[in-house]
């Protein structure tokens, strides 16, 4: 949570002060106005359209330079069951349209989002702090990439069939859930939003989101780009603190599935409230992934890769981050040389400007967990902190949230650092002999979300897909997810998948089971 809260204010002074910024910030851009970030502040989408929060407002800054860019509000009890209940009347109507105009709804979403491209990446570099070249238009694409693929699923939603005797056929219907509240995490807003909103709506559900507070402003315009193609009601956004309005979303008795991205904690709570209600959850939480390289790999293109596995980019802000790598012992000192030259030529700097390379951190919580666990590492005697890279020395970014990418050596694996996620620039490095320990060590954590492993060896790949224990693992690449691949945890990462047709399935409807009797035949 953010941590100054102010009250709704719109007086001359405070919106003078948010255009001063707007414009400072975004003098050399075209397409963000500061007016377009008033017409956001404090905004929910409701019944189609874009309201004007009575409740509370706090302020959203830009954090390279912590100047104040818009306001959030934290939407009142009547606005949220509001939502809720538009959400239910509009479902009764969406899910009598067929799956495949429903596509029809949503591809004309997608047609829609390409043209405003540029200015959601430009809002998510303004609030998330991420590099507009190497993460904010590509994030937009991924949005995009996702809707699109299941705009085109409606064909499949369908169940099966059984002849039970001579007199009764038996066959399933795949039928909405109703009413889906999407809670956000907000490292990458607007790919979440398109996991949970996509199989939402083709499945005939409609959606109440509530992004985090550190990302409320691209969920705000992308939503609000799509109600020109969508019935109004069928997708609702409603921003705010997780602890008042995302508990209380969850409690609203027409809520009728819950799905959840976020940290195990608040995933635990999410978790109890629903079952609570007896109403189903899915949940995508946290993850400490291992990467095993072994001795047969071509440790610069792995260096290489790393970058992308580990998310420097994105400040490691990442639940794939390959946040513990094992590295065979004889090639363990090439490597470390290797990637930290690789992570010296990436440029931390202003995240608007196109060579930037590495942005900020979301926020000071985040920048101060991040330096409480290399703090921790630092005060182990045998560990080793290896800083990559440069702070940016301009001097309006002095008080931005930028960190230099920190690799970790010498540290046990049962040390803190290395057992919690971090969610951070921090990447914890370990030699290994044999194949049976470094299985071991990559499994002993409570995550189990992805795993990645460097080896031509076929022998040594199978051993190690065969006894990881992850949801995902990738051999000799780092991809990230793809539409119609499923994607989701084990153990503490939470359980149900996302990005694919299983989970449009399995996840967003419910199946009734029929029994038709069918006439004697009146043939002999
Ligand atoms: P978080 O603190 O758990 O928050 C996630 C969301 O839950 C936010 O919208 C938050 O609201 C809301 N929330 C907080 N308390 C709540 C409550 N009692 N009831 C209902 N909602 C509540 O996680 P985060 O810091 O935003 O995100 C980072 C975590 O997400 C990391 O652990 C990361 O690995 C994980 N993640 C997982 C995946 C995946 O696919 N597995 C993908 C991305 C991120 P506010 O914060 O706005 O108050």
């Amino acid at each position: 949570m953010r941590g100054l809260i102010l009250r709704l204010c719109q007086c001359p002074n405070c919106d003078r002060q948010l255009k001063e910024n707007m414009t400072s910030i975004l003098t050399a851009d075209p397409i963000l106005e500061p007016r377009y970030m008033e017409e956001l502040s404090n905004r929910l989408i409701i019944d189609g359209k874009l309201i004007l929060s009575e409740g509370i407002s706090q302020p959203i800054v830009h954090p390279a330079t912590l100047q104040v860019v818009g306001h959030l509000a934290e939407a009142t009890a009547s606005e949220i069951a509001w939502s809720v209940s538009n959400a239910a009347k509009a479902q009764n109507l969406w899910a009598k349209i067929s799956p495949q105009e429903r596509g029809v709804f949503l591809r004309a979403c997608t047609e829609k989002l390409r043209h405003h491209r540029e200015e959601l990446a430009y809002l998510l570099t303004l609030e998330a702090g991420k590099p507009i070249r190497t993460e904010s238009i590509g994030e937009v694409n991924f949005l995009i990439k996702i809707l699109d693929y299941y705009s085109g699923l409606g064909t499949e939603i369908k169940g099966e069939t059984a002849v039970l005797n001579s007199t009764t056929l038996m066959y399933t219907l795949r039928e909405p859930i109703g009413v889906v509240a999407a809670i956000l995490a907000w490292n990458v807003p607007l790919a979440l939003m398109a996991y949970k909103i996509g199989p939402s709506l083709m499945a005939g559900n409609t959606v109440v989101v509530k992004p985090a507070e550190e990302a409320s402003l691209s969920v705000l315009q992308a939503a609000l780009i799509m109600q020109a193609c969508l019935p109004p009601g069928v997708l609702n956004i409603i921003t705010g603190s997780g602890e008042k309005v995302g508990q209380s979303l969850i409690q609203h008795p027409a809520i009728q599935k819950v799905t959840f991205t976020g940290s195990v904690e608040t995933g635990r709570l999410v978790s109890i409230q629903a079952a609570n209600r007896l109403i189903p959850v899915s949940l995508e939480l946290g993850g400490k992934s291992p990467m095993i390289v072994c001795e047969d790999t071509d440790l610069e293109e792995v260096a290489k890769q790393t970058l992308i596995a580990m998310r420097f980019t994105r400040q490691g802000q990442s639940c794939t981050a390959t946040s513990r790598i094992f590295i065979h012992r004889n090639r363990f000192d090439d490597f470390c040389h290797l990637l930290k030259t690789e992570i010296d030529k990436m440029i931390i700097g202003n995240p608007f400007d196109q060579k930037t390379d590495i942005g900020t951190v979301i926020s000071a919580a985040q920048f101060k967990k991040i330096q409480y666990f290399l703090d921790l590492a630092s005060r182990e005697k045998e560990a080793r902190i290896t800083y990559c890279s440069a702070l940016p020395q301009e001097e309006k970014l002095n008080n931005g949230w930028f960190l230099q990418p920190a690799l970790i050596t010498g540290i046990s694996h049962h040390h803190e650092v290395v057992q919690e996620e971090i969610f951070g620039p921090v990447a914890c490095l370990f030699p290994w002999d044999d194949l049976q320990s470094v299985t071991q060590m990559a499994n002993d954590t409570r995550y189990g979300l992805a795993a990645t492993i460097w080896t031509h060896d076929l022998d040594i790949a199978n051993f190690l897909i065969d006894n990881l224990k992850a949801g995902l693992v990738q051999i000799n690449q780092h991809l990230p997810v793809q539409p119609g691949v499923s994607f989701g945890g084990y153990k503490y990462s939470g359980f149900g998948k996302e990005a694919s047709l299983e989970a449009m399935l399995d996840y967003f409807t419910q199946k009734k089971t029929v029994l038709l009797k069918k006439p004697e035949s009146i043939f002999v």
